[in-house]
């Protein structure tokens, strides 16, 4: 055992719980048919567990304009984005996007996970203090221990706690830096971003909003919270990714002219290679779709509301927000294990979220919807779930 022997009681817990049939870690999508449609085993479902907010997966243009990429470029950059991995496309891409956000700077990142580690780790370094919701994403939390901050934790989209936490620390709060999300990816909830940007005003601090499943669902143009809020100018760097309503894989960070630094201090942003070609084209084309077609992102709240009110009226205790994210809370892990089962055999895919991937010790079955469900398609996802109440 040795070096592994601290991951016993792990190995166990986890054998224990996936002694037979699909296992809910790391389940195998063994086809998958388009944004809504796969199959798992021998099991054709829905999908809907994903983040693939917009449909945007299998869209033409994305599809299209990412094989040209790929015969034209190749098939990766082989190297950083400091070093031999920017290309033209991805500067065209940061001015796309710092166009569409209306703001200097545009940095695009390998992930949305090394944006974060990227953005926070080198703002936040040892001589920092950092005020963070304290359910905010690993990326989040990561990034912090890399940086060296001290954390301050609030209570999960608490904003009186985060001004008393922020008096208690004086003069040093004009320099603080307070991290939260748009839409949280768990419970579908969204942080109270006015009130936030209220307390910033009054105290200072420098903000940092991570909007990875909020950009392309809120805001009248798909900006994202800040925007829904209006508060755009208020928030000092937006963190994105690419790998939900972008449909791809990658990050971004959007800021002052003065973030331009992290180019040249950004660590993750500096070691790690760019995104290929092809995914950088099929941004490019997605980012054009969500910025032509808001009908997508109107099909998308419908489809949220007509998820959210068909469980509800079947009894299930749901989040407390609607949004395109639908958690449906288990009284138990082995009931959200059941029951995660039995919906693969009635043709639907969710995602079984348990501690401490879920906030609060609960167990959660994470619904998400896309603007390519049909009406028919989430009825029949509540049909599977009334079907486990029978
Ligand atoms: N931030 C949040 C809030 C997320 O939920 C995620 C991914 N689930 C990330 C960042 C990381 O994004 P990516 O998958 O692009 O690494």
């Amino acid at each position: 055992m040795g070096i592994y022997e601290k991951f016993a009681r792990l190995v166990g817990d986890r054998e224990q719980f996936c002694t037979s049939g699909i296992t809910p870690f790391g389940t195998c999508i063994d086809e998958v048919y388009s944004a809504t449609e796969g199959r798992i085993g021998a099991q054709k479902v829905i999908l809907a567990g994903t983040n693939n907010y917009l449909g945007l997966t299998f869209n033409a243009d994305a599809i299209a304009q990412g094989q040209s990429a790929l015969a034209a470029q190749g098939t990766g950059t082989t190297g950083s984005r400091m070093a031999n991995g920017s290309y033209g496309p991805h500067l065209a891409l940061e001015q796309e996007l710092a166009h569409f956000f209306g703001r200097p700077t545009a940095i695009v990142f390998s992930t949305g996970y090394t944006a974060n580690l990227g953005v926070i780790s080198t703002l936040a370094d040892h001589n920092a203090v950092v005020l963070l919701d304290a359910d905010s994403h690993a990326s989040i939390y990561d990034a912090c221990a890399l940086g060296g901050a001290e954390i301050i934790r609030f209570r999960h989209n608490d904003a009186q706690d985060l001004e008393r936490r922020m008096l208690r620390l004086g003069d040093r709060a004009r320099e603080a830096i307070i991290i939260v999300e748009g839409i949280y990816s768990m419970l579908g909830d969204v942080a109270p971003l006015a009130e936030i940007v209220d307390i910033k005003r009054r105290l200072g601090g420098f903000l940092i909003v991570d909007e990875a499943h909020s950009f392309g669902v809120m805001g009248a143009t798909g900006r994202g919270l800040a925007e829904a809020v209006g508060v755009e100018q208020d928030v000092d760097i937006i963190v994105g990714t690419f790998s939900k309503s972008l449909a791809s894989i990658g990050g971004f960070a959007i800021g002052g002219k003065e973030m331009e630094v992290l180019r040249y201090s950004s660590r993750p942003y500096i070691f790690t290679a760019s995104p290929s070609p092809s995914s950088i084209a099929s941004v490019r084309s997605s980012l054009k779709t969500i910025a032509t077609h808001p009908e997508l992102r109107q099909k998308l709240w419908d489809n949220a509301h007509r998820l959210y009110d068909g469980l509800e009226k079947l009894g299930y205790q749901l989040g407390s927000h609607i949004s395109p994210v639908v958690p449906v809370i288990m009284d138990s892990k082995d009931e959200g294990l059941r029951f995660w089962r039995e919906l693969i055999t009635l043709g639907v895919y969710v995602n079984l979220i348990l501690p401490p991937a879920a906030p609060s010790g609960i167990t959660l079955l994470r619904c998400s919807v896309n603007a390519a469900h049909s009406d028919a398609q989430i009825d029949a996802i509540i049909q599977a779930f009334a079907a486990l109440k029978a």
